[in-house]
């Protein structure tokens, strides 16, 4: 036995396992194969020849590879006692490309390899078919014209509508032996004109090329703009395998088939076989959207038997991979081949059922119902419905593909879906007749996407189910036009631009805007986020500044409100002109009376949240951003005085005038106008508004600041007005004890924003002792309530032992604390030099959006240790935007915080992460 490397394996021998190796689809053919199920005799050349062949600069197979290709051949020679390149009984294959991820349409596959004129007659004799021999040849012409020589399709295309024309078939199955035998004539020249050589005849030479072509299609644009939009990269999949796949024909007559399958219905999720077939038919036409296939239901009725083995096929599939399958099969004559399986693509509502329900059957673990569902993925279960209360006729109606609705404009091809929607940002539904792979980048740019022709099993569908976006497929009463950027609907239309909305839950097609509602929780996902929260040690809580807010964060299932923002409640009309009189008053007194009439105000919004929440806790910051952000805009300000002033002038000149009248001999009309001007503008009121303007004016320009965000806000104004802080205080522990008198359970926190020494925070405390005293006096019983810290400037962390003297909470503001850490400002970073800081390597991510562990992270990690060495039981959690990031998410778990709060939106993705980070980093039972 020599050293070469093996690059060749049999079906029979291949490690099912080793996906890197042999790609997922050929590791699955082995795994198939050796567990008994019914695959066609094959052999894969592994990932490691393909890499070695694409490093090659003249790209040369690796040494030893034909040889063993060969001796494979042979061996399929004896286990189907057919002989490759035989006349007699000619042995044909299929070349077939895949990769460890599984690349759906990206690469070509080549089918009734082995073909040539003499090949052909023993097919014809053997079958005493020649229409089914012409069919697979004339295909195979094409596939290898296409895949291996690089001849456009369009040339074979319009050679065959030609001939579809002449001999008035509609359908490739119209077409008679005859008109078949002229498609390959005419497919072979087609192949010669374009290429300048012969069609290969020799089988071999014919395997080698097609070994070359699939090699070469993992370096192709398709392939390589695919791995870049879904981030694969070289160590999650590199190079692809080759399968050599003994064919098998759906296409022999009314006992044969071909379709594609779901173990489980991959848009509901429910437990039944669900999926498609063609009678008569190449894998292909089912893919391709060419025929409209059936259901997998009417199986039953038209061939029972084969029904049944397929049940038990998928039984076999699922009991053995404990995941649902998406598999291919082909009926030749009776008899059932499985060509394909790999773990179904899903949505998230079907992710989450078949979760919940495998485990129920046993089939897998909580864990793992709940490993394997992406956190970030149930976003897709917040689609958008359509709002039920809105009445609209549909105007078609197709299949429902991927559900969710959306509504945008109309654009006919992918490019202008490009240009459309990312480039001019506009919400854009791309309608096609049917897609293609080459479609992707369109796809990535659409809402939703629309087809008028091919099943729930076509591209299109498959496509979207994927990125989570709303499908219709196959709606047949539009007639697309995409020439002229048009769809002929019935007796309307609609044309590039115009808005449509798609409504791929229930498969219907609108003209114009809908607007959409969110949807419900699903009690399978009430379920699996059960489980969740039963495995995590995290507790998620929700940012909400609103009782809506905070009833919308329960449902999401949030316990407690972990920052309750109080400035959004000044921001009120009803409340604005107060808070201006407070921030303009000139003497305590009079600001004094302001905040009187705020007081209650607050309270009531303090008292609403806790009744919402309760029992949980609900932490209210105190007032954060600068003051001068609550009093109107300078140059407006000047702009109006200016306008005042005049206004002044004039209403002098006619005061002066009117006094005049006497002695002018003015008419009768002249005096009646002067007398009404006078009683229109009345100077002295314009004089007092100009005085209030002025006053305002003055206070603006007196708060003015640099830099606003580094300036006069958070504890500072607690300092500075500290009866701002004194009434929030007072709205909270009264509201609490309101609360407590009428039998609500209240936990308040009060947090004090952006501070950086512990005497700030001593001085706050100073005055919620006081009025907690006085509130309890008047109550007759104290309130319970918390005191503690936002975390979020450098100092703070640096100063974290001591702060934990004065703080029974920490709350991180990883907003704030990432702008101080890395002194950018998140406007000007974000739109200035961050992208191309992540672009060019300098930065791998925006902090913004992904905690920065490095350097937020650790100065958190300290923060949390010095503090917790002070007060042991210091209660830690974070409200930043990050607190909702399954990735940041997984690093508060690792510093041992208690909390993390979040949009409540977020938060069911948010208890999924926490359930991860907790499971991933528990030591597994048996290591
Ligand atoms: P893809 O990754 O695009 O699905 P495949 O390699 O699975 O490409 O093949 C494309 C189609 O050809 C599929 O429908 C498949 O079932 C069919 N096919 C592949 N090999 C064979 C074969 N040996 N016999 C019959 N049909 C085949
Ligand atoms: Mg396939
Ligand atoms: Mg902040």
């Amino acid at each position: 036995m020599d050293t070469t490397t093996q690059y060749v394996f049999a079906f029979e021998d291949g490690d099912g396992k080793d996906k890197k190796l042999l790609g997922g689809k050929g590791a699955n053919l082995c795994e198939m194969t050796q567990i008994g199920l019914n695959v066609p005799p094959g052999f894969v050349i592994s990932t490691a020849a393909c890499l070695e062949y694409l490093d090659e600069p003249k790209r040369a197979l690796p040494p030893g590879l034909i040889e063993q290709v060969h001796e494979q051949m042979r061996a399929l020679e004896q286990k189907t006692g057919k002989g490759f390149g035989d006349p007699d009984n000619p042995l044909l294959v299929s070349v077939r490309s895949g990769s460890a991820m599984s690349m759906p349409g990206m690469m070509d596959t080549i089918l009734n390899l082995g073909l040539n004129s003499a090949t052909l007659q023993g097919v014809i004799r053997a079958t005493d078919d020649p229409r089914f021999g012409y069919d697979a040849y004339r295909r195979f012409i094409q596939l290898f014209g296409k895949v291996a020589l690089g001849v456009p399709d369009e040339a074979f295309d319009k050679e065959f509508a030609a001939i579809k024309e002449a001999a008035h078939a509609k359908q490739d199955v119209d077409l008679s032996a005859t008109d078949l035998r002229e498609t390959c004539e005419r497919f072979l020249k087609v192949v010669e004109d374009a290429t300048g050589h012969p069609f290969p005849t020799d089988p071999y030479q014919q395997l080698e090329i097609a070994i070359k072509a699939v090699f070469n299609s993992w370096s192709g644009k398709r392939a390589v703009d695919y791995r870049k939009q879904f981030h694969i990269t070289p160590d999650m999949a590199n190079g692809t395998a080759v399968n050599v796949v003994t064919m098998v024909f759906g296409n022999r007559g009314d006992d044969s088939a071909t379709g594609v399958a779901f173990t489980r219905n991959p848009a509901t999720g429910e437990n039944k076989l669900y999926g498609e077939y063609l009678v008569n038919a190449q894998g292909e036409d089912v893919v391709a959207g060419i025929r409209t296939p059936k259901p997998l239901d009417r199986l039953k009725v038209e061939m029972p038997d084969l029904a049944d083995q397929l049940d038990e096929l998928r039984d076999k599939l699922e009991s053995h991979y404990r995941e649902v399958q998406d598999f291919e099969f082909t009926i030749e004559q009776g008899q059932l081949y499985c060509l394909q399986t790999r773990n179904g693509k899903m949505n998230t509502v079907a992710m989450v059922r078949t979760s919940v329900e495998m485990e129920r059957e046993g089939l897998i673990t909580k864990e793992q119902a709940l490993l394997r569902i992406a956190p970030e993925s149930l976003e897709q279960m917040l689609f958008p419905r359509l709002d039920p209360n809105v009445k609209a006729e549909a105007v078609a109606q197709g299949l429902p593909a991927s559900p969710g609705a959306a509504s945008g404009i109309a654009v006919f091809d992918a490019d202008r879906a490009e240009h459309l929607g990312k480039g001019q940002g506009l919400k854009v539904i791309l309608v096609r007749e049917e897609t293609k792979p080459e479609d992707i980048h369109g796809f990535f740019a659409s809402e939703a996407i629309l087809t008028s022709r091919g099943g729930k099993t076509s591209h299109a569908a498959v496509v979207a189910r994927g990125m989570g976006k709303p499908c219709v497929a196959g709606a047949e009463g539009i007639s697309v036009d995409v020439d002229r950027r048009e769809a002929r609907v019935g007796l309307t239309s609609f044309k590039e631009g115009d808005v449509i909305t798609i409504d791929g839950t229930s498969g219907k097609v609108y003209l114009g805007a809908i607007p959409t509602v969110e949807p419900d929780f699903t009690p399978e996902l009430h379920t699996l986020l059960g489980w969740a929260d039963e495995m995590s040690k995290l507790k998620v809580l929700a940012n909400a500044d609103t009782p809506d807010d905070a009833r919308r964060a329960r449902r999401y299932g949030a316990v407690g409100i972990g920052l309750a923002r109080t400035e959004r409640m000044f921001n009120d009309v009803e409340r604005l002109p107060i808070v201006i009189e407070m921030i303009v008053a000139e003497t305590p007194e009079a600001r004094q009376e302001a905040l009187d009439r705020l007081l209650p105000l607050q309270r009531q919004d303090f008292h609403d949240l806790f009744e919402v929440m309760s029992p949980h806790p609900v932490t209210i910051r105190l007032l954060d951003p600068p003051i001068h952000e609550f009093l109107p805009d300078e140059h407006v300000l000047e702009r109006e005085l200016s306008e005042l002033r005049a206004l002044a002038q004039s209403a002098r000149g006619v005061t002066v005038l009117a006094g005049a009248m006497g002695l002018l001999h003015a008419s009768e009309s002249l005096r009646r106008e002067v007398e009404t001007a006078r009683h229109m503008v009345d100077p002295t009121v314009v004089e007092e508004a100009i005085a209030k303007k002025e006053a305002m004016l003055k206070k603006v320009r007196a708060l003015y600041e640099t830099n606003p965000m580094l300036g006069h806000r958070g504890v500072r104004l607690g300092m500075t007005f500290p009866e701002i802080y004194r009434m929030q205080v007072r709205a909270i522990l009264e509201a609490a004890a309101e609360c407590a008198k009428s039998g609500i359970e209240v936990h308040p926190q009060i947090k004090v924003p952006q501070v950086c020494t512990v005497q700030e925070l001593r001085k706050v405390k100073e005055y919620v002792d006081s009025i907690h005293t006085e509130v309890a006096a008047r109550y007759g019983k104290p309130v319970r309530f918390q005191f503690g810290t936002m975390i979020e400037v450098v100092r703070a962390c640096m100063r974290a032992d001591s702060l934990a003297e004065e703080a029974e909470f920490f709350s991180f503001g990883t907003n704030d604390l990432t702008q101080a850490t890395f002194s950018f400002s998140r406007e000007d970073a974000e739109n200035k030099f961050l992208p191309l800081y992540n672009q060019s390597g300098l930065l791998q991510d925006n902090p913004f959006d992904v905690l920065d562990v490095k350097g937020v992270g650790k100065l958190m990690q300290l923060a949390v240790e010095w503090g917790r060495a002070v007060k042991p039981d210091l209660h830690v959690g974070i409200c930043g935007e990050h607190g909702g990031h399954p990735a940041s998410i997984a690093f508060c778990h690792q510093a041992g915080l208690d909390y993390v709060s979040c949009s409540g939106p977020r938060v069911p993705i948010a208890r999924l992460a926490a359930a991860h980070a907790a499971l991933k980093s528990a030591p597994t039972p048996n290591a």
